[in-house]
């Protein structure tokens, strides 16, 4: 149990609502602080988490070693567990990842290897007739099978975190930006816009505003520039498929460079959506052009050659809330602390793009530590 340190109105200040800031206030509540979230939208999950594929990965393609390995493998056993304690909805579907050559074939090798290194013990490797022998409209060369990969309510999810916080005397405050922050001798002093403008005090600052955590780190006073990273953003739009699903399992191909390919998943409805592409965008315009379908017919028809023509809607986009660009190698997620930056009580989360619907309840672990 932490006490509350004398000359500050409360404990810890979380920013964002999004799936990270509500483990986060969860597991600072859980400890024993008080707590207060701010969110700028109307809501819980306005931002970058009601906008994604929804997946439960299993933690295949991150390299060893990386916060984004070890967050995803730890994070999808708790949130399995989670979802079980506090009845939010899932099913462990299984995915395929399928390559449609012999280059991706030895991706896929690549794959596979990197899965087992990451932990993920359960892959299988399938030749085409196996493949097909569980999904029979499936046009590959061979696939690899993840069984522990599945699909979630991540609204569900969200407001299950909301409750446990709030259970544990969190406070979640809606219409409310963080405007700016400064450094005073027990923790900061925090500027809060929207219709009822305040100034609050706290010993611990969390930073989980998804795309603007960039903005809001440039906007804490004290904190050294050189850890403030250059926002990139990314869009991946999605496409909804009118007909029946012509996969019961998730289906993947072999991914490409800054996304994991145009995949197809099912909502717990069992209705099919393919999805996200990879456009390099400067501005947040969540609009889905009718025109990026050309490039889904041909890339899903290398797996699926059955989809029909004028069978594909514009459904949604999320923006991924990059630190890396393009051609650059992926950036991990960076949890940033005191160790790194130098300033207590402050943590900063840095390109939390997927799998961090996954990694949540690892990553707000990560986050206690950093403060302990
Ligand atoms: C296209 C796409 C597909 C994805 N698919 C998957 C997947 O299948 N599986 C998976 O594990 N992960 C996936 N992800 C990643 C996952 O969605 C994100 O990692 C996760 O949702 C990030 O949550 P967050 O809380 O950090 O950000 P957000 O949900 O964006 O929350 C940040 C919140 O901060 C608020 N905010 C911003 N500025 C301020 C401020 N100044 N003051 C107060 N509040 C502020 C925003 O309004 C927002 O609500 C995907 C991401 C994308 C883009």
């Amino acid at each position: 149990m932490q006490a509350r340190q004398a000359g500050v109105d409360i404990d810890s200040v979380v920013v964002g609502a999004g799936v990270v800031g509500l483990a986060v206030a969860r597991a600072l509540a859980m400890s024993g602080r008080e707590v207060i979230l701010v969110e700028a939208g109307e809501g819980i999950g306005v931002g970058i988490s009601s906008r994604n594929s929804e997946v439960i990965h299993a933690g295949i393609y991150y390299p060893g070693g990386s916060l984004k390995a070890q967050l995803c493998v730890e994070g999808r056993q708790r949130l399995y567990a989670y979802c079980d304690e506090r009845g939010v909805s899932y099913q462990r579907l299984g995915k395929l990842i399928v390559a449609s050559d012999e280059t991706q074939q030895v991706a896929l090798q690549g794959l596979l290897e990197q899965g087992r290194r990451n932990g993920v013990d359960d892959l299988q490797w399938l030749d085409a007739d196996q493949a097909r022998a569980l999904e029979p409209a499936l046009s590959c060369v061979a696939a690899l099978w993840s069984p522990s990969t599945g699909i979630v309510d991540s609204h569900g999810l969200m407001l299950a975190l909301q409750g446990d916080a709030e259970a544990h005397g969190a406070s979640l405050v809606l219409h409310t930006p963080l405007l700016a922050a400064r450094r005073i001798e027990q923790g900061f002093e925090l500027q809060m816009g929207g219709a009822e403008p305040m100034t609050l005090s706290c010993r611990e600052l969390i930073n989980c505003a998804g795309l603007f955590a960039p903005e809001v780190a440039g906007r804490i006073q004290g904190l050294p520039a050189q850890h403030v990273p250059v926002p990139r953003l990314c869009k991946g739009s999605y496409f909804s498929f009118s007909g029946r699903a012509p996969f019961r399992h998730l289906v993947y191909p072999a991914p490409e460079s800054a996304g994991l390919g145009v995949h197809m998943t099912l909502d717990l409805g069992g209705q099919a959506r393919f999805g996200p592409d990879v456009e390099w965008v400067d501005q947040i315009d969540y609009r889905v052009d009718p025109a990026r379908a050309d490039g889904f017919y041909a890339a899903i028809r290398r797996y699926w050659p059955g989809l029909p023509d004028n069978s594909l809607q514009p459904a949604y986009s999320g923006i991924r809330p990059k630190i890396s660009g393009p051609g650059e190698p992926a950036a991990d997620f960076r949890i940033n602390g005191p160790a790194e930056h130098g300033v207590p009580g402050l943590v900063n989360l840095f390109g939390i793009e997927s799998p961090g619907l996954t990694s949540c309840l690892a990553l707000a672990e990560r986050v206690v530590q950093q403060l302990a």
